[in-house]
């Protein structure tokens, strides 16, 4: 797959700071601790490209990862955007105002996003912050792949289940499809695969 030749590319603390519109991008939002970073780096097939929640630092930033284009010395392709997890229970009002603006707003205005990837834990299903940030996401009018990890921790008649609950409750957002994933049994991984490449090069 293209996503393993992604390479860090930049954080960045504002939006000021990204580089310039241009190659399409595919962002990956959730809660904290929902299994974001572990499914960008099973993605990339990359064990440590993207830093757990539990890693403080460059998880508060945006990070960049670039996927190189083959055919033209430092262009890329496009960009996977690792962007900050919300719902971090230790954090003061002003810092949850900074994530707003950053995230909402990279969200709102980013017009190279081709599509989001929205990291769910299976067991918590979505709770009020994923809505809120679902109600975020719907006016883009981006489409939506929303990936139920930690789908190991189901037997199969409760992934299925939990799928169909998270379709219902997000049926109003458009393109919008929901799989059961694990990065640590490798479940879903060659249908989300597919539907981030066809988001960077269709
Ligand atoms: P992030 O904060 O959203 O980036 O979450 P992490 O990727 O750091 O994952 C949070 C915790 O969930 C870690 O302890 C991971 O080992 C665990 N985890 C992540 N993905 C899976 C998965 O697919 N299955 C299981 N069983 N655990 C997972």
């Amino acid at each position: 797959s293209i996503l393993h030749r992604a390479r860090f590319t930049i954080s960045a603390a504002q939006l000021s700071q990204l580089p310039p519109e241009g190659p399409p991008e595919v962002c990956f939002v959730g809660r904290s601790n929902a299994g974001k970073s572990s499914a960008i780096n099973v993605l990339t097939n990359q064990r440590r490209l993207a830093f757990s929640s539990k890693t403080p630092g460059r998880t508060r930033l945006i990070n960049m990862f670039g996927i190189p284009d083959p055919l033209e010395a430092d262009a890329q392709l496009g960009y996977l955007v690792d962007l900050p997890g919300y719902g971090y229970a230790a954090v003061n009002r002003q810092e949850k105002q900074q994530w707003d603006q950053v995230l909402g707003g990279y969200l709102r205005t980013r017009n190279s996003l081709a599509g989001i990837v929205l990291v769910i834990d299976i067991r918590r299903g979505l709770t009020d912050l994923d809505l809120q940030l679902a109600h975020w996401i719907a006016p883009t009018g981006r489409p939506v792949l929303v990936l139920l990890t930690k789908a190991d921790k189901f037997a199969y008649g409760k992934r299925i289940q939990a799928v169909a609950a998270a379709r219902k409750q997000l049926k109003d957002i458009g393109a919008l499809h929901a799989l059961p994933f694990s990065a640590t049994h490798r479940i879903g991984i060659e249908d989300a695969t597919q539907h981030i490449e066809n988001w960077i090069s269709p």
